[in-house]
């Protein structure tokens, strides 16, 4: 958490070369113009019209339409490569939320109940700001660079799409990368960890069938608050008592609804939950054991059930030497002894995993918060916002990357 660090007014970026902070102010621009036009999964139609615009202008090769909305520029090294050229590929996300923004900034969102809150008009800015410089800087490595603009990530998910759309394909992705700005980190600090960084979720909705009847006559029904409360109960133990516990896992019960007066037994309970592990072993193991404990709780009680269930994203598990790659980079980047934070992890959820089950890769977090300025609210929140010191950071950390990487 952010107490766990020095919280500071400014950032040194003496470690950060002088024609990206050069580039910086304008970095900044994107980003704020981006924030006022925030959009959702699959119509971030101005959000990719932007960028095609910006990659036009320079003259970066570019793919539009993918996957809806979707963009990738390639940009090509002209280093001669001292082994067969390798293809590294940078992921940026680009959506929005339904957060109505409560911000009293210059950029504050112009789309009513529309904001981007969770930072990924940042993501944009940095990857808009790495395509810029590499390929002002294509002498400087060998290899080709994709930089992958994806749709949605805040659900349904435009990773898979584009994936089957074949953006990691001709030519084919060595490793990928991609960050998130991150209000839990001070800015001047970078979390990355080989393996699970970001949990697999899960979801499910149930609605339970009693039979309904007077409150005062219970033997004459199947009280479905009294089933979905032992049902309720009993899903705690499937973490508590059936994982192993050097595992995380967490089952959560978001919503329960039944009822409609007090003195009246209600005829159905309707219950949603979430379901959040990193192991990859587990999967599919939720699923069973959810449905067992409902079905076996409303066959002792008389009732009936209807489950349904999906698995939305994989766990993020990043590969060892790319994410020794991100490490080694990041600990010349940012300051000390501020520095890198291996422990970071978070049961939050990311489409990037499936990136990282095609290709190896590390997905990282960037350290955005500054409680000093007031900034320090948690992603989603209407008055999240980030310091953007840490626009140039990433920008930074990525080129690092590439020359390691290509050259
Ligand atoms: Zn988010
Ligand atoms: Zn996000």
């Amino acid at each position: 958490m952010i107490s766990a660090f020095p919280s500071l007014t400014s950032v040194d970026l003496s470690r950060i070369r002088l024609s990206i902070r050069n580039l910086h102010p304008q970095i900044i621009e994107w980003r704020r113009r981006l924030h006022q036009q925030p959009e959702l999964g699959f119509q971030e139609k101005l959000t990719s019209s932007f960028i095609a615009s910006k990659l036009q202008e320079w003259g970066v090769e570019h793919q539009t339409g993918i996957a809806t909305t979707g963009i990738v520029a390639i940009i090509k090294g002209e280093k001669l490569p001292t082994q067969h050229s390798k293809v590294l590929a940078i992921r940026a996300d680009m959506d929005a939320l339904p957060v109505q923004e409560l911000n009293e900034v210059s950029y504050r969102s112009q789309h009513d109940g529309l904001m981007h809150a969770c930072g990924h008009d940042g993501h944009t800015a940095i990857a808009l700001g790495t395509a810029y410089y590499l390929h002002q800087h294509r002498h400087d490595f060998a290899g080709i660079v994709k930089i992958i603009f994806q749709p949605a990530e805040e659900g349904p998910g435009g990773a898979k799409p584009m994936i089957e759309a074949g953006v990691l394909k001709n030519p084919d992705v060595d490793a990928i990368i991609g960050l998130h700005l991150w209000n839990n980190l001070s800015v001047g600090t970078v979390g990355v960890r080989p393996g699970a960084l970001m949990a697999a979720v899960e979801s499910f909705d149930c609605t339970i069938s009693g039979r309904g009847g007077h409150g005062a006559m219970p033997h004459q029904t199947v009280d479905s608050v009294v089933v979905a409360a032992q049902v309720v109960n009993a899903l705690q133990t499937i973490v508590s008592r059936n994982v192993n516990p050097i595992d995380s896992a967490v089952v959560t019960i978001g919503k329960l609804h039944a009822g409609t007066k007090r003195n009246v037994i209600a005829d159905t309970a309707d219950m949603s939950g979430t379901v959040r592990y990193f192991n990859p072993t587990l999967v599919g193991f939720f699923k069973n054991r959810i449905e067992q404990v409902i079905s076996g709780i409303c066959e002792a009680q008389g009732a009936k059930y209807d489950l349904n269930y999906w698995s939305l994203y994989p766990a993020v598990i990043n590969n060892i030497a790319i994410a020794e790659l991100v490490r080694s980079v990041a600990e010349d980047v940012v300051e000390t002894p501020l520095g890198i934070v291996p422990e970071c992890q978070t049961m939050g959820a990311e489409d990037m995993s499936f990136f990282l089950q095609e290709v190896p890769g590390c997905y990282f977090f960037l350290g955005s918060a500054n409680p000093e300025k007031g900034l320090a609210y948690p992603h989603h929140h209407p008055r999240f916002d980030f310091d953007e010191t840490a626009l140039a950071m990433g920008v930074e950390i990525f080129v690092r990357c590439v020359e390691k990487f290509c050259n």
